[in-house]
């Protein structure tokens, strides 16, 4: 017979983007004249930059030579983008990471989904709430939660950290114990950001305690602010305790290519149950080497050329363009009198949804009156009800005329 990780029947569906695809789409068959805006998605709509794209077609000339073949590479990632990601977004800002620190892979969210497989099944998980789902999901489903709770929306031996406008989107330190901490900065889904002192408190509290800090920074290149650190590294003391998770997804519209890194410091050390202490890198690497075969070369020599005089002057400009439209929704929803964080340092624009609505209740408004969608904060966690997601990841045109819609909404 053969038994099944129970776990996985431990995990809630997620109905977020499925409700939300349905409603769309039952609206749209009711409403056939009605033009509707999404600005709920997290996927990027700009095309890939002509510096990776050429280098792709480059890359891709080469394997069909004898001389340029590639077989299997290795799968920690080719020495010349590991050279690339030290030199550009280590050394360029005064940290220190080491080549064999950086593992490339296919995105950061199989990263933040399989880091779990070197860590205990006891120990104990701290996540912001609301959060991005995949650091919930992924701990339920190697069976570091308990049950699920339809009261409280939440599992029982996960500690929740609360981000709200109550504390201004910066979560407290743990009132009790916890060994794995995620966080996200600038966040999905509040684009909210912590300045290094703010963060220097994590780390002081993952030294104190014995813990890691799973940092994802997969929205770096969007911080315009100048004291808002692009890597948790940039804090003192946090390569003994951190993991980072970056990603060129967002970075350089890669959803769709698959690329991204990890990056484990080797003095960063987990625990036996007998006390000694094992350098994470080490197990990472040998995890790596068993379960995977490497990213694909062409798609390693396209995120090279992200680090190019040209890739990075194109890359900004997309970046821009999504940013631009993060201020227009930002400014527009404050000029129509919402409550609005974030899209400043992030594509991602939190607003307060108005009184008396839940987060659906607002959903439904917005698609059936004004015709554009957003995301429910509630779908995020527990501590997103009352609040709402607005990407500026759409074109120009179509986030402007959202804004005046909402501007013009006569409620
Ligand atoms: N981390 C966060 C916070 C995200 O929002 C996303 C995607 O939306 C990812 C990771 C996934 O990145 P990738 O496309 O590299 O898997």
């Amino acid at each position: 017979m053969s038994y099944i990780n129970e776990n996985f029947l431990n995990l809630q569906e997620s109905y977020l983007f499925s409700t939300i695809a349905k409603k769309v789409a039952k609206y749209q068959e009711e409403n056939k004249d009605k033009k509707i805006i999404k600005l709920g998605i997290g996927d990027v709509t700009r095309p890939i930059v002509p510096a990776c794209i050429e280098a792709m077609h480059k890359a891709v000339d080469e394997m069909g030579t004898q001389e340029g073949f590639r077989g299997y590479g290795p799968e920690q990632g080719y020495e010349f983008l590991r050279k690339a990601i030290v030199e550009n977004d280590y050394k360029k800002r005064g940290i220190d990471i080491a080549e064999d620190e950086i593992f490339v892979s296919d995105g950061a969210k199989c990263d933040c989904g399989n880091i779990v497989d070197i860590f205990a099944e006891d120990n104990k998980v701290a996540i912001t709430d609301p959060v991005y789902p995949v650091y919930l999901d992924t701990n339920v489903m190697s069976g570091r939660s308990g049950k699920y709770d339809s009261k409280t929306g939440t599992y029982e031996n996960i500690v929740y950290l609360p981000v709200t406008s109550e504390n201004d989107f910066k979560p407290e330190l743990p009132k009790e114990k916890v060994d794995m901490i995620y966080l996200c900065f600038p966040n999905n889904p509040t684009g909210t950001v912590l300045t290094k002192e703010e963060l220097k408190k994590w780390v002081d509290y993952a030294k104190e305690n014995k813990a890691i800090i799973l940092y994802d920074s997969a929205y770096e290149s969007f911080i315009t602010e100048n004291d808002i650190p692009h890597s948790i590294y940039e804090v003192e003391g946090a390569k003994d305790v951190a993991i980072e998770f970056r990603s060129y997804s967002k970075t350089a519209g890669f959803t769709g290519v698959r690329c991204a890194y990890l990056v484990i410091p080797k003095q960063v050390t987990g625990y036996t149950k007998s006390g000694e202490e094992v350098p994470l890198n080490k197990l990472w690497n040998r995890r790596t080497c068993t379960k995977f075969n490497g990213t694909s070369y062409i798609v390693q020599r396209a995120a090279e050329a992200i680090y190019t005089k040209e890739g990075q002057k194109q890359i900004k400009e997309n970046i821009n363009y999504y940013l631009n439209n993060a201020k227009i929704i930002k400014e527009g929803l404050e000029e129509a009198g919402y409550t609005v964080y974030g899209g400043v340092n992030s594509p991602y624009v939190w607003l307060k949804v108005p009184e008396g609505l839940t987060s659906w209740e607002f959903f439904d408004k917005l698609l059936e009156e004004v015709n554009i969608v957003g995301t429910p904060g509630s779908g995020f966690g527990p501590h997103g009800e009352g609040y709402f997601r607005l990407t500026a990841f759409g074109t120009k045109e179509s986030t402007e005329e959202a804004i005046e819609r909402i501007k013009n909404w006569k409620k």
